[in-house]
This record gives C-alpha cells, structure tokens and sequence, in this order.
C-alpha cells in the first residue's frame, strides 16, 4: 500500500518505518524543515532503541521517504495516517489546530478516494469534526478511522511491532476492515469498535495507568508513615491476576508528552458535558504533588537549600529516551533554583534537550553521573537509568562533599548505601528514611 504519514514525531516516524519494513510504500511528511532535512539526511531527530537501524534499511530499499510536501505525498497515497501532536491548550483541553491544518491541506490534495487513520490522541468527536471539515473541502470519496496508538517512548519500536491490541474505530465496516488489514501482520489482537469508543479507549487506558501511578505513590507516602516497605506491598499486591503487577512502581510519579496531557484533557472531556471526573483530577494532584517529594526530603535534611549543590541524575522523563517534555525533573531543578540551590545536572541522553528549554547560570552540565555529584551536598535520582545504580559507590563517596542520596526511583538498595556511609532516603521505605 501506498502510506503517507502526516507528522513525523515519535509516533508518526516510528509506525511509519514500521509500516514501510512491512513492505509497504511510506512517505513520512512534517512542516518541520529541519526535521525532514536530518532524515533525508540519514540521521535521526529522537532516540529510541532500535529505530536508527530500520529507517536506514528501509530508506535504503527505497520503501521510506521524507518530504515537507504533504500535498505530493497524499496524492500517491492510498492511505494517510495523521500522526501531529494534539498538545495541552492553558484550559488543559487538546490543541487541535495542528490536526485541523494538516486535514485542510489533505483537502487539497484529494484527488481519489483515501483511507484517513487518525493516530493521534484526539478527544471524543473529534474524528466526527475532522470528517465533517474535509467533506466541507472536498468532494472525493474518503473514510476517517480512528486507530489510537499505545507505543510508549523508548521503547516504540518494538511496542510497535509487538502491540498488545490495537484499537480500530470505523463507523463504516469496509474502512474499519481495511485498516485492521493494514494492522494486522502486526496482531490478531485487533479490537474494532465505533469512533467514539476508540477515541475513548485510549484516554480511559493512559488515566487507568496514571491513576494507578499515583495510586501506589499514595500508599508509599503512607508506608514511610507506618513503617511499610512499598516495593514489598507492590509485590504482594501484583501477585493478584485482578490487579497485576506493572505500573505499581512507587517514586517521585509520572511525566511525558502523553500522560499529563491525556489525564488533562480526559477531565476537560468530561467538564464539557457537566460531567466532574473527581478521581482524575486527584491522580493529577497526587502526581504533581508527588516529584516535589525528593525536595520535601532534602529541606527535611538541609532546611534551607540556598547555597547548597544539589546532582540531579537523570533530566529524561523515563530511561532510553531524550524527551523531557513534563518530565519531573523540570520542576524539581526549577524548585532547587528557586530554593537557591546550585544544580549539577547529568543525563545519558536527555541533557541538550532539557538544556535547550531549561539553561540557567546556576546549573552545571556534567557528562556523567560522578561529574555530577563532584562536590554536591546530596546526589538526587530522577530517572531510572540503569548506568545510575551501577555507579562505583567508593568513588562516589569520595566525589561528595556530603554522602547524600536522595533516590526518586528506588533504584538502590539501601543497605548496601547505609553500608558504603550514605544517608539514604527513597519512595515509601520507610526504616532507612
Ligand atoms: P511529536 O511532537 O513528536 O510530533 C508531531 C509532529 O507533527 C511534529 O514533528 C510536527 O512538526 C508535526 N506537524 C504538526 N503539524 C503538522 C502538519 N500540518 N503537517 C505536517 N507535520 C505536522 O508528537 P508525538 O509524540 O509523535 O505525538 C503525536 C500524537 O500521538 C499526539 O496526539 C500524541 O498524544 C499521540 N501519542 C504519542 C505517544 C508518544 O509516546 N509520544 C504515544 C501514543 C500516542
């Protein structure tokens, strides 16, 4: 088939290389010139585990192509896949501008029928709206069907090839078959539905696994009160089938491009038809409140901050990537600077792009995690890469002025810290807090 590929982020490259080593024909398109120039160019504008490989081999084979000209790479298309962000509005509601000027430049470009399957994370009725716009611009035949994507970053590749379902929503049964053929080398978990419903299904889904981050995060800050070791209660709690076991890991809570913005506009979906979602919004505030532990924690310790030399470890909302959008650490450094602390930061990865958006004179850019701590008052663990819990804890301990570790992800284990001479302190241990 012949795919063009509206927005080339990290879901629109990735199912795009995904489709296009399933031996279809894929133009990837973006209005992000340089972005397109460094593809055409053979390199790569995100890191994830395994993508630099595919696209190669599969531009190479002339099966993958990178254009800014969205009216060329819909004209040649049999199917478009529209993959631009739908970013927080101040309100919390989805910005849908960037999806309404990709389909009114579709709308120029039709010149035969197209299968249109929205990937974006679009709120209920939105696909309903889209249809009715293109229609207004055009008189060729086309269908709207809403495929939500559930790839997590740095791990998009293979959540690509190896989907736990995907969700198909058609309104009319030829289009909803088409595009569950198109998805189906991939699953036989193919879940086809109405339009509504996958559009739901997907925001239902991401605030099910936030509700359950700060849900555990909850009973951790209660565990430290009670003397209850979260990871244990987790464990035991996981063995339950009903329960299950993922997204029950305590620490300093969720961050990214989906999570904060999908829970928000989840609670503005419902806020529109006078609907008020209570649970969400408290996972909201939980999570929020949560990444502001590790400060609490330190001021606990210090009292005040000012003067202090605080090594933030980690700057990427999670390991394997560099993304840092609503990533914790952003508020975290921002409460240290505020705080008048002194920042040592380091990241595998993430560091230029949290640079970019976040530079201050009182932050260090270190390359690595011993950089960092050199001459710190405490070291703080904000995302989980594994090189962190590796780190020789001798030539730590010597790198410091003060042995201090502050753990958001509980990567250590705090004997072996209390007994290399640190002060310890994690999420919901609560003997060595
Ligand atoms: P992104 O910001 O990485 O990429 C979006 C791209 O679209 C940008 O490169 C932008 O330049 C381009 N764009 C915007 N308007 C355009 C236009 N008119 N024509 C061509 N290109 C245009 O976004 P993303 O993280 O890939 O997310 C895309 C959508 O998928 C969002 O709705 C998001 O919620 C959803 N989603 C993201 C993830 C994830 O992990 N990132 C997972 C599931 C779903």
């Amino acid at each position: 088939m012949r795919i063009a590929v509206v927005g080339t982020g990290y879901v629109g490259l990735v199912s795009g290389t995904c489709f296009a080593e399933l031996g279809h024909d894929v133009v990837c398109v973006d209005k992000d010139r340089a972005k397109i120039a460094l593809l055409a160019g053979g390199d790569i504008p995100i890191h994830e585990p395994g993508l630099r490989e595919l696209v190669a081999r599969n531009a190479e084979a002339g099966r993958l192509g990178f254009t800014t000209d969205l009216g060329a790479a819909v004209e040649r298309a049999e199917a478009v896949i529209l993959a631009v962000g739908t970013p927080s509005l101040p309100n919390g509601e989805a910005d849908l501008t960037h999806l309404e000027g990709a389909v009114r430049e579709i709308a120029s470009a039709m010149n035969a029928y197209k299968l249109i399957m929205t990937k974006s994370t679009v709120p209920v009725g939105t696909n309903a709206r889209l249809r009715a716009l293109l229609a207004s611009l055009t008189d060729r035949p086309f269908d709207i069907v809403s495929v939500p994507e559930f790839l997590r970053e740095g791990s998009a590749v293979k959540d690509t090839f190896h989907p736990d379902r995907i969700v198909v929503g058609a309104d009319r049964e030829e289009a909803g078959a088409a595009a569950a053929a198109l998805h189906r080398p991939l699953t036989d978990r193919i879940f086809v539905t109405d339009v509504r419903s996958a559009e739901m299904i997907k925001y239902a889904s991401n605030a099910f696994l936030a509700t359950k981050i700060s849900f555990i995060n909850e009973i951790a800050n209660i565990c430290e009160k009670v003397g209850a070791d979260v990871g244990q209660v987790a464990a035991g709690m996981g063995l339950d089938n009903r329960i299950g076991s993922s997204f029950l890991k305590a620490g300093i809570g969720y961050g990214g491009s989906c999570f904060p913005k999908d829970t928000r506009a989840l609670i503005q979906i419902a806020g529109n038809v006078d609907y008020e979602f209570k649970l969400l919004k408290s996972v909201v505030d939980v999570n929020r409140d949560q990444r502001f532990s590790v400060v609490r924690k330190l001021r606990r310790l210090y009292g005040d901050l000012a003067g202090r030399t605080i090594a933030v470890w980690g700057l990427a909302f999670k390991p394997n990537t560099d993304d840092v959008r609503e990533s914790p650490a952003v508020d975290i450094v921002a409460a240290l600077l505020d705080l008048g602390a002194h920042v040592r930061a380091c990241d595998p990865i993430a560091l230029p792009n949290f640079r970019s958006c976040h530079d201050h004179e009182r932050i260090a850019w270190c390359g690595d995690a011993l950089e960092a701590a050199q001459g710190a008052d405490a070291v703080c663990l904000l995302t989980e890469w594994p090189e962190f819990a590796a780190v020789d804890l001798g030539r730590l301990r010597q790198a410091m002025r003060q042995p201090v570790l502050i753990d958001g992800r509980n990567q250590f284990d705090a004997e072996r810290l209390e007994g290399a001479g640190f002060a310890y302190s994690s999420i919901g241990r609560p003997a060595l807090n």
